[in-house]
């Protein structure tokens, strides 16, 4: 398990083992932290025929189910792809599923990695199970963005929150994960992961750190402004993205000046300008076009570079 997970696990843990662990948990978090490892931990726990101290013990049949991806009674209800939200049929099939008598033990488990990805009508066909759950019956929530579940859902569910862990234990995570990783690349990674462990760790296996600090530094610096809107057209979405992270990152450290400051850091030297939250919520404002399907990004960009402009220190 996750080391920062461990306590959340365990808190886990002791409400299964005493009885008291609703059929519903809501484990909610920002990305990147293990709602979905921990998720799956509970999942396989609710499923195992002979748990252990750790959890589900990994070699009895319904743990080799679950690993092979075919266990009868797990039913997972996730975005299909092409799809943009978790529609009704999809509820209501995991409804009937979780109706059935077990296959296997005496439990079913239903786990929704994205809930509040759930449309409305699909919220509301989950709302009797989540009153009057079937006996036996677990339903695992997980969600990024709480706020977005209708209010009656949440009420109806066991909320269990998972917060970015404290700087130092995630460096030193990622820095076991990614040895080869320099202490500056790893900082910026977190940094630009909002300091989430998981996140960074996809930015410097991917080597996406390197392409999105590129992108910011020719941003920062206004050079090569040619490739700039090349790439920006190309992937929109992504650069978008990276943009308000770098923003997230000038507000952060403008909010903790003389706090904090990551060693090696590699991110643009960019003073904070008069209104970063204004450049922050034009880039998530050009991200949301950017899914929409937007084309003219370059004419997006060219605003946002203009208020930039704007923001910086008079040039000498
Ligand atoms: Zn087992």
């Amino acid at each position: 398990m996750l080391p920062w997970l461990e306590q959340a696990r365990r808190s886990l843990r002791t409400r299964f083992d005493e009885g008291r662990l609703g059929h519903a948990p809501l484990i909610h978090g920002p990305a990147g932290i293990g709602k979905q490892e921990l998720g799956d931990w509970l999942a396989r726990l609710l499923l195992c025929r002979e748990p252990v101290e750790a959890g589900a013990c990994g070699d009895c049949q319904s743990c080799q189910l679950v690993a092979s991806g075919a266990h009868p009674d797990l039913f997972v209800i996730d975005v299909l792809e092409d799809k943009q939200g978790i529609a009704v049929d999809q509820v209501r099939g995991l409804i009937e599923g979780l109706q059935l008598t077990a296959s296997m033990g005496k439990n079913r488990v239903g786990l929704m990695p994205r809930a509040d990805a759930m449309n409305r009508n699909a919220a509301n066909a989950l709302l009797k199970t989540l009153e009057e759950p079937p006996p036996g019956a677990w339903l695992i929530l997980l969600s990024e963005q709480p706020a977005r579940l209708p209010a009656t859902i949440r009420s109806r569910c066991q909320q269990l929150a998972l917060r970015v862990p404290e700087r130092e234990p995630a460096e030193s995570w990622l820095a076991g994960q990614c040895p080869e990783s320099s202490r500056g690349d790893r900082d910026a990674a977190l940094e630009l992961g909002g300091g989430a462990p998981l996140a960074a760790l996809q930015m410097l296996e991917s080597g996406g750190l390197d392409a999105g600090l590129s992108l910011l530094e020719d941003l920062a610096t206004g050079t090569a402004h040619g490739e700039l809107i090349e790439r920006w057209q190309a992937e929109p979405a992504a650069c978008w993205q990276w943009l308000a992270r770098w923003m997230a990152v000038l507000m952060a450290q403008a909010s903790r000046a003389g706090g904090w400051r990551p060693e090696g850091q590699r991110l643009p030297p960019v003073p904070p300008g008069r209104d970063v939250a204004r450049l922050w919520q034009m880039a998530l404002d050009g991200h949301r076009e950017a899914e929409r399907g937007v084309v003219r990004q370059d004419l997006l960009l060219g605003r946002w570079l203009l208020e930039w402009e704007a923001c910086q220190p008079a040039r000498k």
